[in-house]
């Protein structure tokens, strides 16, 4: 192994080293939505002067052929839910590097042979 290999594959290890635990993560984005009751008299919902009730959270998921899948999320569950949502964003990003890491490794293993 060459320096140049062995400089890639050390830099390979410290990005597997900021690996999230893959158990946690989440796909989608969070979204936040006020929303009415229709209750006559309620003054969080009055016309023209309330803004509703909420915020409530959704989390809202991207199925393809223009499908999304939205799912309320109870405020006591939407740190959480951003911790898995930032652990899948970060996992995306590394694999990505990790990739383009070994994309070069494997020019360089050529290159020796
Ligand atoms: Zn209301």
């Amino acid at each position: 192994m060459n320096d140049k290999a062995a400089q890639l594959i050390a830099s390979r290890d410290k990005l597997l080293q900021r690996m999230p635990d893959p158990s946690t993560v989440l796909p989608g984005s969070l979204l936040s939505r006020m929303v009415r009751c229709n209750k006559p008299g309620c003054r969080f919902c009055e016309k023209g002067k309330g803004q509703g009730h909420g915020p409530i959270w959704i989390l809202s998921v991207s199925l393809g052929n223009r499908q999304v899948r939205q799912v309320p999320i109870p405020g006591e569950m939407k740190k959480e839910v951003e911790a898995s949502l930032r652990a899948f964003a970060q996992m995306q990003k590394l694999m990505n590097q990790i990739a383009g890491v070994n994309l070069d490794l494997l020019k360089e293993r050529k290159r020796q042979r």
